[in-house]
């Protein structure tokens, strides 16, 4: 038992030298486990006469017990260190400015898009789509364009090989949704169309948002209210509206409306150039041919329908000059306009 202050001097001095947890476990199982050196002597107290054994045996367990509290300290000092360690590797500075999230905007063209949608939806309007890639018979035929029609020259259609085409404006979409025989209607249909001409006012691709409503005893009355009603909740502006006549082969009558100028407010400007009025859409009451081709009862309903270009109504409602400019993919003029 005399060397029991050497084996506490021993086993402290393996604690200090120990410099990982795992090296300190080992320390501890050494010593003080099950087969641990500590736990041997306490075995051999057997062999002590047994006046001694209680004074013997105390001396052991209070050596053990330094021990302990010995290893539980270097425990915790270790465990702090590693603490400290891991938060000085991944440091965080939340003085550093963050690095910002670029945000994406909408196109002005969805945008316009969507706000004609929005306010038509809030009229009671549904929203309708066709497919871009149509037949002769929805983009010409049944809108009252035969084969030898003039107006066909003016759409510069794209053909495919097969007969089919690019549609050349959203009107097929009327067909389409007539023919599914629903009345009575209210609806807008804004989609891509295609035209075989290029300049600067022109784009091979641009956007029509279409509108009809068909029901019993709808009139002219209706167009006009509906379309004046549209164009002021569209530039949120109060706006003169004129109709002047004009000739569609799937509507009739006919009209172009103009808009009093949203920039000069009539007064006259270059953008108006000068007349105080912009052209803004083509309408008309739907024709009978075109209710026949779509079998459609002309003698019970009746209807009116409405064509607009989105890229024009976008360039005058944000004031856009140069159609080229939608069309670009420069984000600096597409990030001005800003999420929906
Ligand atoms: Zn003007």
């Amino acid at each position: 038992m005399g060397d029991l202050a050497t084996l506490v001097r021993q086993t402290l001095d393996e604690v200090a030298a120990s410099t990982t947890l795992a090296a300190l476990d080992e320390v501890r199982v050494r010593w003080l486990g099950k087969k641990g050196l500590f736990t041997e002597q306490l075995k051999a107290l057997g062999a002590l006469p047994a006046a001694e054994r209680p004074a013997a045996g105390a001396r052991i367990n209070e050596a053990k017990q330094a021990l302990q509290s010995a290893i539980d300290a270097a425990t915790e000092k270790l465990a702090a260190a590693a603490i400290e360690a891991e938060l000085a590797a991944g440091r965080i500075d939340v003085s550093l400015p963050g690095r910002g999230e670029a945000r994406g905007a909408v196109h002005p063209v969805t945008r316009a898009r969507l706000r004609i949608e929005s306010i038509f939806r809030n009229s009671g309007f549904e929203v309708a789509s066709g497919p871009e890639i149509e037949d002769d018979f929805h983009n010409f035929e049944a809108l009252n364009i035969p084969a030898d029609h003039p107006a066909r020259a003016m759409h510069d259609t794209f053909y495919f090989p097969d007969g089919r085409l690019l549609r050349t404006h959203t009107s097929p979409v009327q067909i389409r949704e007539l023919r599914k025989g629903r009345l009575p209607l209210a609806m807008i249909m804004p989609g891509r169309v295609y035209r075989c001409d290029y300049d600067m006012t022109h784009s091979p691709m641009f956007h029509q948002a279409e509108g009809l409503v068909v029901d019993e005893n709808v009139s002219f009355a209706h167009l006009k209210a509906t379309l004046q009603g549209f164009l002021q909740a569209f530039f949120e502006k109060e706006l003169r509206m004129r109709l002047r006549p004009s000739y569609f082969p799937f509507t009739e009558p006919s009209a172009e409306v103009d808009m009093s100028c949203v920039f000069c407010d009539g007064a006259g400007c270059r953008v108006c150039k000068h007349t105080g009025w912009l052209e803004i859409a083509g309408c008309g009451m739907v024709h009978p041919n075109v209710f026949k081709a779509a079998g459609v009862d002309g003698e019970r309903w009746t209807g009116y329908a409405f064509g607009m270009g989105i890229e024009r109504l976008a360039m005058l409602r944000y004031g856009v000059n140069d159609l080229r400019l939608f069309f670009d993919s420069d984000l600096r003029f597409l990030s001005q306009f800003g999420a929906a």
